[in-house]
């Protein structure tokens, strides 16, 4: 049987927007419970190394940075739970919450459940995860310094990792499946510009197949053309490979309930703070859920750190 727990702040997520936020919230004295998901750690804990962790010198896996953030956490008086919620009501005042073990009801929530990286799909792409693969270029790119890489993607993003990485590493493969870009027409120019000094080289109508490599990580990959009508392949020697081609924010159980904006929640950004309230008062984001641009766990940190105060606020106005 479901057990029902009441508080008067509840946070959705354990990566790094949830525990900036649940640390704010417990050093308020708001008892805040954390539900962890079913990613304990969230993203980060994907990744080998982390350079950009202002404090952290000497280089810190994203699993030993998470850890340290849950132990933060539970130096206070904060609750974790593990529990991944199903479904909200957040028509009516105390919100209820429904998980996959318990129930909870709350004056205020805050949702920091992240995002995922989408993937191509290829077996090959599960060996070289943190090998040769990334989905993120600022986070990675300086790894691999004047090295051979590939891009992914044909979006702002896709471009925007494209020229960030041919300031670091020797040469770019873009790879795109389509004949044009959907990218914003500036960011275009700016590749174009850049092409010319053959940092650049872009492979248009192509898919990557296959992914190949030794336990050092990735050393070529099979591309195949698929325009003009006769289907080409050949291979690209790169030690990294980019994926640019979305993410998924994890908003499915909260579509009918507050306002999204392509899948993302959408905060208010009100004049004088409350910036990161949702459609719904007493209803809080912060991190990767809102956040389709920046993506860092420091951005998504100081979010979380907003939202808890923005929460403090509203939890004293309730009284
Ligand atoms: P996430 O870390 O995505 O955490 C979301 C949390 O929500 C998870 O705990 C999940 O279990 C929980 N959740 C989801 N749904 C539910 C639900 N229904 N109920 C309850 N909980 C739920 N950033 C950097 O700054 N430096 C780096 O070096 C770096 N490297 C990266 C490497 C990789 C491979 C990836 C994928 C990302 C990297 N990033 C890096 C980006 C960084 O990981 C993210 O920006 C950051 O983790 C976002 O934090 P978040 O708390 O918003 O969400």
């Amino acid at each position: 049987m479901k057990i029902t727990k009441n508080s008067k702040i509840i946070i959705l997520g354990s990566g790094p927007a949830g525990c900036t936020a649940a640390i704010y919230a417990s050093r308020a004295n708001l008892n805040p419970i954390l539900i962890t998901g079913t990613n304990i750690g969230g993203q980060l804990t994907n990744t080998d190394q982390i350079e950009n962790w202002p404090g952290e010198i000497n280089d810190i896996t994203g699993l030993d940075l998470m850890k340290r953030m849950h132990k933060h956490v539970c130096k206070f008086d904060a609750t974790m739970i593990s529990d991944n919620i199903i479904s909200v009501d957040f028509q009516n005042h105390p919100f209820r919450l429904t998980g996959e073990k318990n129930e909870y009801i709350s004056d205020s929530v805050i949702i920091a459940t992240g995002s995922n990286p989408r993937y191509l799909g290829l077996k090959s792409e599960k060996i070289f995860k943190g090998k040769g693969i990334s989905t993120c270029a600022i986070c990675d790119g300086f790894f691999y310094r004047n090295r051979n890489v590939a891009v992914i993607g044909g979006g702002n993003t896709a471009i925007e990792e494209t020229l960030y990485l041919s300031n670091i590493v020797n040469k770019v493969y873009l790879i795109h499946r389509g004949s044009t870009f959907s990218a914003e027409k500036i960011l275009v120019q700016r590749l174009k510009k850049k092409i010319q000094n053959k940092k650049i080289i872009i492979y248009f109508n192509c898919n990557v197949k296959e992914i190949f490599g030794d336990s050092s990580g990735i050393t070529e990959i099979l591309v195949m053309q698929t325009n003009p009508k006769i289907l080409t392949t050949f291979k690209i020697k790169i030690s990294g490979l980019f994926i640019a081609i979305g993410h998924v924010p994890n908003t499915d159980i909260f579509l009918n309930q507050i306002e999204t904006q392509n899948g993302y929640i959408k905060t208010m950004h009100k004049e004088h703070g409350n910036f990161t309230q949702t459609s719904i008062p007493g209803i809080f984001a912060a991190g990767d859920v809102i956040d389709h641009v920046y993506k860092q766990a420091i951005t998504s940190s100081a979010s979380g750190c907003m939202a808890a105060l923005d929460a403090e606020k509203y939890l004293a106005n309730l009284l």
